[in-house]
Parts: structure tokens; C-alpha cells; sequence
């Protein structure tokens, strides 16, 4: 079976390092390892504008932040294909069939969607299209008949839900859509980094993130400031590993090498812990090494992000060209879909002729 990859992210802000460690790594990984036969990445503003409605500039703003965040972490557009959602009309049909195959209860019923909407303070207002965002991202993957999709863990339900739209448009029309799968990061933590404040997700739309384009003067000063254990009064106490996002943040990040460049009296992230948990080890050192980690790998990043911002032009030219590769492969999809649903009477021969033969007298 062949391996098609999506996978795409909302241009509601800059990419952080939740998306770096949940997402972003597994795709450069997959890509430098060639083990695909397709990848598509897509920058979701259809679906960001579902929450952001009255803000169309600010998504807009961000289009070219999160494509020069993917050409810095080292997404290379000669071997996938950088696109944007709504320059492929395609998936916003697609959307339109699909709702016929959910109910509004199953909708309701989706925990990511139940959380997001408490998170935005929608209350009673929340506009149809948050709401079906679901079903467009159903739309995103089986248009490239996408089967694999590299996500945090937030998306499980999303996923969840694809495969049922699936199952029901098979079991309905006949075998055209193809059952997606997620796949997660291997380390527990990166499923979904928590925030600077200790919250359980770094979110852009929260504002609690560490962004992959922070300078290193930015980093420094939110990490100093991070959220940390609040029982972990003096140096000498016994302090909390768990749930602090300091100590996450090394889970997710930090090497044996990274002991041996900027703290070799510890040779490894268990030995800090130990230390830490009996008590004698201050914040300040923990989060000065901290610091130290997400530089050297943030380092690379920002340098070849710089590169691209001296090319701006040459970013929305790989956008255009993925796009318009994108808009291609949908295009066919659509025109299986509505084959199989029946509504492509122009090119059905026979529907034609034997209403023909119904009026001949
Ligand atoms: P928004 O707040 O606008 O929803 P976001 O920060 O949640 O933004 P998305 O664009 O919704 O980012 O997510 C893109 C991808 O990154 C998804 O696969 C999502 O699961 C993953 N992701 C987002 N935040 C995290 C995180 N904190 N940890 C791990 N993965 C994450
Ligand atoms: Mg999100």
C-alpha cells in the first residue's frame, strides 16, 4: 500500500515548540528517511478563519510565518508539497457532501471540539463552521487519500472522526476513501507539550508558547519566567518533576549531549531529576540549562529561517506551485466522489440515454 502522508497546521500564529516536537520533527524525520511515497503539508486558513471570522488579516499575517517556520525546521518543497487550504477549492466541496454523513450530536459529542469551544468562550454562539471544522479535516485528508497523519494528540478525536466519515461514505456509495491513521510522537511528553504557564498545551491561541522563531534574549526571558513546582520554595526542599514543564521541556528535548556541553557534573536528565526530587538544586540552574537546550536546537532553525526571509518571493512561489500540485490530486478524488454519489450527469452516458429512451415515443 502506498504511503501518503497529510498533515497541516492552523495560520493563527507563529509554529512553537509543541508543534516542533509533536509534529514538525516526525515529518522532517519521515522525509529525510524517504519512507513515503507522498507528503502533503498544508497550511489550514479555511480553518482558521472558522474561529477567527473577523480577523482575516491576522491570518493572512500568518500564512508566511508558518511557511517560513516549515522551511526552517527543514521541510524540503522538492520532496513534499507545501500548499494552502483554500487555494484548493476542492476540499470545501468535499466538506458539503461529507456533512450529509454526521450527525450534529457526533459533533458535539468530539472532546477536542467540546474543549476548544469552552477555550474560545463561544458559549451559545459558536459559528457553524468552527463547529463542522471536524468534517473539513476529514475533507483535508481523504482528498489526498492521505493514511497517514502525523499529529499531537489533540487531533486523536479528530482522526477518530475521519474514519467514521469514511466507513459511512464506502458503506454508502462504494470503496473511494481511504481510512487515515495518526501517528504520534514516541515520547510521551511531546504528545502535547504543556505551556510556559504550566498549562496542558502549548497553544498559540493561548499565547503561552516558546515560538521557534524567539531569539535567544525572547528564550531566555520565558524560561526565567516559567511556570515551575510551587512547593519548590528554597533551594534545599524537595521538589516536583512531574508536571513541572521545566522538566518536560528537557523530557522533550534535552540529550546526554547536551550534559556533556553545558552540565557535566550531571550525566544524564535522570541524575538532574534525582537531585532536584531529594532537594539542593535551585530553579535558576535547572532553567539556565533549559535555556542552554532550546538555544542549540533553535540555533539551526533561526538560521536558516533567516535565509528564507531574504527570499520572500521564492516562499510564495512554492506555496503557489504546491498549491496548484494539491489542487490537481483533489481534483481527482472530487471527481470520484461525485462518480460514486452520482452526481456526475454530464459524464454518465447512460443516465443520459436512458432517459432518452423514458420520453421516446
Ligand atoms: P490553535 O491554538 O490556533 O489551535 P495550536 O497551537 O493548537 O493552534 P494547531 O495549528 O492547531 O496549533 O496544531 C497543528 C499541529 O500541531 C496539530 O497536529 C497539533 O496536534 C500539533 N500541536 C499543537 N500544539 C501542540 C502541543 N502543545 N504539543 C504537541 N503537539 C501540538
Ligand atoms: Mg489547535
Amino acid at each position: 500500500m502506498k504511503k501518503i502522508i497529510l498533515t497541516g497546521d492552523r495560520p493563527t500564529g507563529k509554529l512553537h515548540l509543541g508543534h516542533y516536537v509533536g509534529s514538525l520533527k516526525q515529518r522532517v524525520d519521515i522525509q529525510n528517511k524517504g519512507d513515503f511515497d507522498e507528503m502533503y503539508i498544508m497550511i489550514a486558513d479555511a480553518q482558521a478563519l472558522t474561529d477567527n471570522a473577523e480577523n482575516p488579516e491576522k491570518i493572512r499575517e500568518n500564512i508566511i510565518e508558518v511557511a517560513l517556520d516549515y522551511l526552517s525546521v527543514g521541510l524540503d518543497p522538492n520532496k513534499v508539497t507545501l500548499f494552502i487550504q483554500s487555494a484548493v477549492s476542492e476540499l470545501t466541496e468535499l466538506t458539503f457532501y461529507y456533512m450529509n454523513l454526521v450527525t450534529l450530536a457526533r459533533i458535539e459529542r468530539n472532546p477536542t471540539v467540546k474543549s476548544e469551544i469552552k477555550a474560545r468562550g463561544f458559549d451559545q454562539s459558536i459559528p457553524v463552521g468552527f463547529l463542522t471544522y471536524p468534517i473539513s479535516q476529514t475533507s483535508d485528508i481523504t482528498a489526498f487519500k492521505a493514511n497517514i497523519v502525523p499529529v499531537g494528540d489533540d487531533q486523536l478525536p479528530m482522526l477518530e472522526q475521519a474514519r467514521e466519515i469514511v466507513r459511512s461514505f464506502n458503506h454508502t456509495y462504494g470503496e473511494v476513501l481511504v481510512e487515515p491513521k495518526a501517528v504520534l510522537a514516541d515520547n510521551e511528553v511531546c504528545k502535547r507539550l504543556p505551556g510556559t504557564d504550566g498549562k496542558a498545551k502549548m497553544s498559540k491561541s493561548i499565547g503561552n508558547c516558546i515560538y521557534l522563531s524567539d531569539d535567544a534574549d525572547t528564550v531566555k526571558q520565558k524560561v526565567m519566567s516559567m511556570y515551575t513546582d510551587p512547593t519548590h520554595l528554597k533551594v534545599e526542599d524537595p521538589g516536583h518533576t512531574e508536571n513541572n514543564p521545566v522538566f518536560t521541556y528537557l523530557d522533550a528535548l534535552c540529550t546526554d549531549e547536551h550534559f556533556k556541553k553545558y552540565l557535566p557534573e550531571y550525566k544524564n536528565l535522570d541524575e538532574l531529576k534525582a537531585h532536584y526530587e531529594k532537594g539542593g538544586l535551585g530553579d535558576m540552574k535547572v532553567k539556565r540549562f533549559l535555556n542552554d537546550v532550546i538555544n542549540d536546537v533553535l540555533e539551526p532553525i533561526r538560521k536558516r529561517r533567516h535565509e528564507y526571509e531574504n527570499k520572500i518571493k521564492d516562499v510564495y512561489d512554492i506555496l503557489e506551485k504546491g498549491s496548484n500540485k494539491a489542487r490537481k490530486t483533489a481534483q481527482n478524488t472530487l471527481k470520484e466522489v461525485k462518480e460514486a454519489m452520482k452526481i456526475n450527469y454530464f459524464e454518465d452516458d447512460a443516465l443520459i440515454e436512458s432517459h432518452i429512451k423514458k420520453y421516446e415515443k
